[in-house]
């Protein structure tokens, strides 16, 4: 059976929980245990799908098309453990099943209540589409204290009682702060945050005490001794230089062996921490810097474009040169100011995005790099805007666009209404925004003799959509003529995937999202080319 592993956070937000997660599960599987990592979050929306990444950074998609939170591509990342459909919920889905449920008159007649229908549909989650794993690393999104989070305890704390509390461990997250002005460590918030959520039932087995700087004996004493947890199971976790530096530091701190005693478990493996230790030096110790541009309309957030920025960084590990992201937001990129904003830059990407606001800017830049010839990268929305960018200015086409935002000039980027997948034909509809776009993994077909093929060094592809228009095939022709080549077809041979120019030295659009499918252990080669390109340009 399946040992439980819920992680909670308290005091404030943004400590981490997510990276601490995804640590433990590496150390768990380097152990030789098979891990599964899952989400609750508190939100009601039915998925972060419809909102704006200016209020909850970057939606993930999954490989089954989920769009999921951003911690599920930490989880990824760390782990390599793929996470699915069936790995994040959100407090609106939960209560969308249920009243759902409720319409068709599933209770039978009951008053339906958040105690026990509520949490009973939280408790089918955790447990729901598991197989075989040795533990499964539920994260609670929100804070202790949260009216929206209580709920999901609740839950945990009845899940404890049911499966039995020994296995089940729970480890809580908080924040011990640095007083500058006296100098001092201070406890207390910790141990309000843990009496917080004794008070709804949940005695924590392990604390991990985010701090700036280490914890003194004496104050892990202090937290242990208020707290009720061994002192062995208060884990610090002082900031590091690099997040791949954070298996390491929790290995130090012995929390994945405290995890192992807890559960009475031995090791099957002695754990592997030299590929993380490999990139840390790397990062550590690279000096030559390259500016990349991203151009999008997201970019006040750092969330935003989250897998991206660790694809790049991830790219730039392997090609040894540290990469400096420039963040331009394309709304406020005009004509005349696009030589001085993008002077010192190596590479030009684009990154996916929505709606008519900022795409001026794009086509721009795009422009600029094509001509200038600096490597391009352009990502579903950005590869999209160069396929306008072209049929404009070189195929003299002046009203190409997308019927995304014109729906009365020719509209190279269409809707589309159906797509194939796995041999079945799948209907897409316009009238709910929510889920109703090409989303998870497709196969691309690469062109023989194309750059992107020598890159992948394979035929076939599967990388990650999410969108609802498409490049319209009708103009691959015209376009192929002009050395714009459509590099990556859908196996139908109906949708173009990629396209790259032939007269550049390195200028590529994909269809997809390659950036959810990099790790910081085997970097993406789309990535990974793309600066390299980048390095050699400047
Ligand atoms: N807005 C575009 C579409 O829906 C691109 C989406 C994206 O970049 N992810 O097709």
């Amino acid at each position: 059976m399946a040992r439980y592993i819920f992680v909670t956070g308290g005091v404030v937000s943004s400590l981490g929980k997510g990276l601490s997660s995804a640590s433990l599960a590496y150390l768990l599987q380097s152990r030789g245990f098979k891990v599964r990592l899952r989400k609750l979050d508190p939100y009601l929306n039915v998925d972060p799908g419809t909102m704006s990444p200016f209020q909850h950074g970057e939606v993930f998609v999954t490989d089954d098309g989920a769009e999921t939170d951003l911690d599920l591509g930490h989880y990824e990342r760390f782990s390599g453990v793929l996470a699915k459909k069936s790995d994040n919920i959100t407090t609106g889905k939960i209560y969308n099943d249920v009243l759902r449920k409720e319409r068709k008159g599933k209770y039978l007649g009951k008053t339906v209540q958040v105690i026990p229908h509520i949490t009973d549909r939280i408790k089918e989650f955790i447990k729901n589409d598991s197989s075989k794993e040795d533990f499964i690393i539920c994260e609670i999104g929100g804070i202790v204290g949260d009216i929206e989070s209580l709920p999901f305890v609740e839950a945990i704390r009845q899940f404890a009682n049911d499966i039995g509390k020994k296995n089940v461990l729970f480890i809580h997250l908080t924040l011990v702060p640095y007083l500058k002005s006296s100098d001092e460590i201070k406890t207390k918030p910790t141990q309000h945050s843990v009496k917080e959520l004794r008070s709804i039932g949940i005695q924590p087995d392990i604390i991990i005490c985010r701090s700036e700087r280490p914890i003194p004996l004496e104050h892990r004493k202090k937290i242990s001794l208020f707290c009720n947890v061994h002192i062995k199971n208060v884990i610090e976790t002082v900031d590091v230089k690099t997040i791949y530096e954070a298996p390491i530091s929790f290995s130090k701190e012995k929390l994945d062996v405290q995890v192992l005693n807890y559960f009475n478990l031995r090791s099957k493996k002695v754990v592997n921490l030299n590929p993380w230790k490999k990139i840390t030096q790397i990062i550590l110790k690279t000096k030559k810097q390259i500016n990349i541009a991203i151009i999008g309309k997201y970019v006040e957030l750092k969330d935003a474009y989250k897998s991206l920025d660790e694809a790049l960084i991830h790219g730039g590990i392997e090609n040894k040169v540290k990469i400096n992201l420039v963040r331009i937001d394309s709304e406020k990129l005009k004509k005349n100011e696009i030589k001085s904003r993008l002077k010192g830059i190596s590479g030009i990407l684009i990154p996916g995005g929505f709606g008519k606001r900022g795409t001026d800017g794009k086509i721009e830049a795009i422009k600029y790099a094509r001509k200038n010839k600096i490597p391009f990268l352009g990502i579903c929305y950005g590869m999209q805007m160069a396929i306008i960018e072209f049929a404009r200015n070189v195929l003299n086409l002046k009203k190409a666009t997308s019927s995304e935002f014109n729906k009365n000039g020719l509209p190279v980027i269409g809707l589309i209404n159906e797509w194939n997948k796995d041999g079945k034909v799948i209907k897409g509809t316009d009238k709910e925004l929510g889920g109703t776009m090409r989303l998870g993994s497709y196969e691309a077909k690469l062109k023989e003799n194309s750059m992107i093929k020598k890159i992948y060094g394979k035929k076939m592809i599967e990388e990650r959509h999410r969108h609802r228009y498409e490049v319209n095939i009708n103009f691959k022709d015209r376009f192929e003529k002009k050395g714009m080549i459509f590099s990556g077809l859908s196996p139908d041979d109906t949708l173009p995937e990629i396209i790259e120019l032939k007269n550049h030295p390195w200028f590529i659009g994909v269809q997809f999202h390659p950036e959810f499918k990099s790790r910081p252990l085997s970097p993406h080669p789309l990535f990974s080319s793309f600066i390299k390109a980048s390095k050699n340009y400047k």
